[in-house]
């Protein structure tokens, strides 16, 4: 059997195919503070990667190509305006190096949904032309580069359960004993704009008492440290969440199916439209998501567990 000292990794061939999964992402707490001079909003968020995953495989090539399989193929553009080419070029441009691969996405992650799927691809393509190209950086190194493309990249390179600050591209892991928690994942028809679900918690704050700062995560914290999914519930919170309602009403019967069902939460994710709910255990996720699936208030029902690492080479 092989066995190469880590000192002897350069040396090693360039592989000539690299394959990354990465997760999806929800916010356990997603505080939203006022709106910052450059456009972004001061946030304090906790993220949550759970085992929906999307693939990014990157193969030899002379240029930079993209294709694609899966959820939205034929609607999800492949030029310049995808995130794992804008990826791509970011890493060439930073390691100079020529930016040539034929990159294939198998996407799992609904589109627009609220679970930063064009952010985990982005993630991923780091991960895998970073491998392919023997550039060598280290994690942090690809986490700052994940950051000029888009606030959540960052924490997609990472996984876990992670605070994020800042406009949520600064993040730091939360510490706490290993612990698994079941959710149920419900995808609705179409998507949100996220740009269009922070205007409409602007005006929705108009003329109301707006928080000068994002909320902070504390009770969450300690919640996530006992390890009871019943003390976690009522610490979870989405202050984008009455702004994903407005925008799309019918939300409101799918949050509410999942409490019917017996989750011990319900809640929307990120900007929305998926919305999550909190089992007990993986029997109890199975009966919320087959009771949420016959009340038919949304696409497909998937369950998943969290926390789950970042985009890693398989
Ligand atoms: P977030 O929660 O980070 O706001 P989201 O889950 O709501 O994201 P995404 O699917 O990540 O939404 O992306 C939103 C938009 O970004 C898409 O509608 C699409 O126009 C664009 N985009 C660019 N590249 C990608 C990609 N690889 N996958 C998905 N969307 C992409």
């Amino acid at each position: 059997e092989a066995w190469w000292p880590e000192d002897d990794d350069k040396d090693r061939p360039l592989p000539s195919s690299v394959k990354v999964r990465v997760p999806a992402k929800i916010n356990l707490h997603l505080g939203v503070g006022p709106l910052r001079r450059d456009g972004y909003h001061e946030l304090h968020t906790v993220y949550h990667a759970i085992s929906l995953y999307d693939e990014v495989t990157a193969r030899r090539g002379d240029t930079l190509t993209l294709t694609m399989e899966g959820v939205g193929a034929g609607s999800l553009a492949l030029d310049d305006s995808n995130l794992i080419i804008k990826a791509a070029r970011a890493l060439a441009e930073s390691a100079k190096v020529p930016a040539h691969a034929r990159l294939h996405l198998r996407k799992s992650i609904p589109l627009a949904g609220g679970l930063a799927g064009g952010s985990a691809d982005a993630a991923a393509t780091l991960i895998a032309c970073d491998a392919l190209w023997g550039t060598g950086y280290s994690r942090e190194d690809l986490a700052r580069i994940a950051a000029t493309l888009g606030s959540d990249v960052p924490f997609l390179i990472h996984g876990g359960t992670a605070l994020g600050t800042g406009r949520g591209e600064a993040v730091s892991p939360v510490l706490a004993r290993a612990y698994t928690w079941h959710w149920v994942v419900a995808i609705a028809d179409g998507g949100l704009s996220t740009p269009e679900v922070y205007r409409e918690l602007d005006r929705l704050r108009l003329g109301a008492d707006a928080p000068s700062a994002a909320g902070s995560p504390d009770a969450l914290f300690t919640a996530l440290r006992q390890r009871d999914p019943a003390v976690l519930a009522p610490t979870l919170g989405n202050d984008l969440q009455p702004a994903a309602l407005s925008l799309r009403p019918a939300l409101a019967e799918t949050l509410d199916a999942g409490t019917k069902a017996g989750a011990l939460a319900a809640l929307v994710s990120g900007s929305g439209p998926t919305c999550v709910f909190l089992a007990r255990d993986p029997g109890h996720a199975a009966e919320v998501a087959a009771a949420v699936e016959a009340a038919q208030v949304c696409r497909t029902v998937q369950v998943a567990h969290g926390p789950v690492v970042g985009a890693r080479v398989i």
